[in-house]
Formats: structure tokens, C-alpha cells, sequence
């Protein structure tokens, strides 16, 4: 097959979800392949990371970041690998991180690119626990919640990308790791093979009172992954001098701001921050990109000494992840969400 065979299927924004995303709102198109320009490359995508925060750039709504437009290529990180270079500082079979989206083929004039050694690590890793979500959980415990030897750390969606990390880190670190996870399979996982010290399914009708006897001595860090009913119930949990990295509220994701109307309880939050002394900081991982050095050193090693594990939830097939999105956002998937989108080896 030659180049000029190849077409550049691409998934594309159709129209803006009112709840929870559905396929309708994806549009999928085949393009001929783009052609590089003198300083550029041509990737051939091999996996492509689906996040939370995508949902986010679905909607119109004013956030930290623009929403992709109507007719827009879905944006998304990717690893890809270097098919085609007219760049001095790329060769064909050049395995990289990009940011290309929901596509199998890209154009990139370099600037956005990270090599990757595929014998150090999986590159698939450089989506997950050595990426993006592996730096927000190290980044934000680390400088936020700043869990200490002997203290409880209550983590949710313990199971998953961000959260897997935050409480293995905190074991490190020498805490009492708590999670939350979704079902039993999750559950197990996190206490089993993840090593924390206690897990609560957020499923079970008496799951305050559970992640309450989870918590004897209260809770000193809480990593908000989720907002709604968990942070109701770790709420009257928080020890004074809490810290709260607010990382993420995936239970409001689907919703709009008016769609919790409810008694007002900012008074009483406002209340618990005084007399508590609480620290609630919210952080967007970008902000501690000063730290990325110290991350690569520390999660490598903490990956090699075996004292950090992860688990990715691979789907297969570029068309595969408008409904596996959707799943992200309720909880289908188990471990870091990635479609591979193509396999591995050269084109020929
Ligand atoms: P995960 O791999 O953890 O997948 C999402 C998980 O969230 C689901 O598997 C599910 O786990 C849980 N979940 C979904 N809906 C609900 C709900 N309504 N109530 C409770 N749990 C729910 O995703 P990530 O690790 O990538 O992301 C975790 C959080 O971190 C998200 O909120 C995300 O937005 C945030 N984030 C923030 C960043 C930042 O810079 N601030 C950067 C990256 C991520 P379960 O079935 O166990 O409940």
C-alpha cells in the first residue's frame, strides 16, 4: 500500500450534548490523508487517550479551556509514530506523544511532539500513569495535599486514571490510603492489587456510614475526583486542617449548573472552612508543569521498584470511542481509557 492509498478517518464534533454524550453527537468522516510540508511530519496515530475533560470541550460553556467548535476534529492526546518526516529533528518510525485528537492520521510541525523510548515503558503509558493523569494525581497530592506519614487520605474513582495513582502515592508517602470505587470487581482491584488500606463502593445504599468506619480518625486529605454524593459524605468526615485538591467533579459533568437546585449549603461549607481551617485549592495539572522532571524520576522508579501499578482499559478502533466516552463518564471502563487505533508496527 502506498501513501497515496491512505485515507485519514477522523471523528468530529456534531452538535453540543445537553446530558450525558451520545453517538449522535459525533460525526465520522474518511479525508485523504494531509500531506507534509517542508518542517513537518505526517503521524500515523496509535492510540488516542479518552478523558474526562473532554466533556468539558463538548460543551459551550465558559471553562479554562475553548470548547472544540461544531465540525471541529474531537482534540485529544495521542501517541503516535512518525510515518513521513520532512522535519530535521524526526525520522520515519519515531515514536511520539502529540496532542492530534480523534484521528488516524496527523500533520505536525513538531512543536507539540515528545519522543518516547519504547524500552523504557509501554508507550501506551504516556497517556496514563506516566502522562498526563499520572502528573495531575503526583502534582496535585504532592503540592496540595501534602498527605504525612500516619494520615488519612481519601481518594474516588480510586480505580481509575488519576485516582489509582493519588492513593498509591500516598501509601509511599507513608499515609492510610482510603478509595472509592464503583462495583466489586473495582473494589477488589484497588484493595488487592492496588494495595490501598480500606475501599467503600459508592454503590452501596449505606456508603456514608461505610466510608465512616473506613475513617476512624477522620480524613486529613480528600483528592476530589467527583463532587455530588461522595463529597457529601466525606464532608462531615474532614479533620481540621484538611486539604483538598479539588481535581475533578466527573458526578456534574453530564449536568448543568441549574440542575442542582437544592437547599443553599454555602453557608454551612463556608462555616466548616473557618472552623475546621480547611484548604480547598482547585488546580488544572498545567498549572505545576515545573514539576514534570521530578514526576518522570519519581513515577519511573516508584514503576520499577514495583511499588506503583496501573491498569488501562484498551478499546479497539477509532470508531469505538464515542461510546466508549460515553462509558467514561458512567463509569464502564476500569483503569485508563485508551483506543488503540491502530497496531503497532510500520506501515509498509
Ligand atoms: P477515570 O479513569 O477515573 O474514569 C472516570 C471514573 O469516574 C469512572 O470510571 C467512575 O469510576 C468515576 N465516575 C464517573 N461518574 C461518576 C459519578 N457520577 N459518581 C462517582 N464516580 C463516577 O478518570 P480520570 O482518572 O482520567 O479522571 C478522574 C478525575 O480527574 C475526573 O474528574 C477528571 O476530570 C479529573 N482530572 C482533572 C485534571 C486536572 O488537571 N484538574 C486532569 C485529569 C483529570 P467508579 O466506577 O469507580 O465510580
Amino acid at each position: 500500500m502506498t501513501q497515496s492509498d491512505l485515507t485519514n478517518r477522523r471523528i468530529l464534533l456534531a452538535s453540543r450534548p445537553d446530558g450525558a454524550p451520545s453517538p449522535e453527537n459525533f460525526r465520522i468522516e474518511t479525508v485523504p490523508l494531509p500531506e507534509p510540508s517542508e518542517g513537518e511530519v505526517l503521524l500515523r496515530i496509535l492510540y488516542l487517550s479518552l478523558d474526562p475533560y473532554m466533556r468539558g470541550r463538548m460543551s459551550a460553556a465558559k471553562s479554562y479551556a475553548k470548547p472544540v467548535e461544531i465540525g471541529q476534529v474531537m482534540e485529544g492526546g495521542t501517541v503516535a509514530e512518525v510515518i513521513r518526516s520532512r522535519h530535521p529533528g524526526f525520522s520515519e518510525g519515531d515514536i511520539v506523544l502529540s496532542h492530534s485528537g480523534w484521528q488516524s492520521y496527523a500533520v505536525s510541525d513538531g512543536s507539540n511532539l515528545r519522543k518516547l523510548d519504547p524500552s523504557q515503558a509501554p508507550i501506551t503509558t504516556a497517556l496514563g500513569v506516566l502522562g498526563m493523569p499520572g502528573f495531575t494525581a503526583y502534582s496535585g497530592l504532592l503540592t496540595i495535599g501534602q498527605p504525612k506519614p500516619g494520615e488519612t487520605v481519601v481518594v474516588a474513582a480510586a480505580s481509575g486514571a488519576v485516582g489509582s495513582v493519588v492513593g498509591q502515592i500516598a501509601k509511599i508517602k507513608g499515609a492510610r490510603a482510603v478509595g472509592i470505587a464503583g462495583g466489586s470487581d473495582k473494589c477488589a482491584f484497588v484493595r488487592d492489587q492496588l494495595g490501598f488500606d480500606a475501599v467503600v463502593d459508592h454503590r452501596a445504599p449505606d456508603f456514608a456510614a461505610q466510608l465512616a468506619a473506613a475513617c476512624p480518625k477522620g480524613v486529613d486529605v480528600y483528592f476530589e475526583n467527583v463532587g455530588g454524593k461522595v463529597w457529601d459524605a466525606v464532608f462531615p468526615l474532614l479533620n481540621n486542617f484538611a486539604r483538598i485538591p479539588v481535581c475533578g467533579l466527573i458526578a456534574q459533568y453530564n449536568h448543568g449548573a441549574d440542575e442542582f437546585p437544592g437547599p443553599d449549603r454555602l453557608p454551612v461549607l463556608m462555616r466548616t472552612i473557618l472552623s475546621k481551617s480547611l484548604l480547598i485549592r482547585g488546580f488544572i495539572q498545567r498549572e505545576f508543569v515545573d514539576q514534570r522532571q521530578d514526576f518522570y524520576r519519581d513515577v519511573s522508579q516508584w514503576l520499577a521498584s514495583g511499588s506503583l501499578r496501573y491498569r488501562e482499559d484498551v478499546v479497539d478502533g477509532l470508531d469505538s470511542a464515542p461510546v466508549a466516552f460515553a462509558g467514561l463518564l458512567e463509569g464502564r471502563n476500569f483503569g485508563k481509557l485508551i483506543v488503540r487505533v491502530a497496531t503497532e508496527q510500520v506501515t509498509s
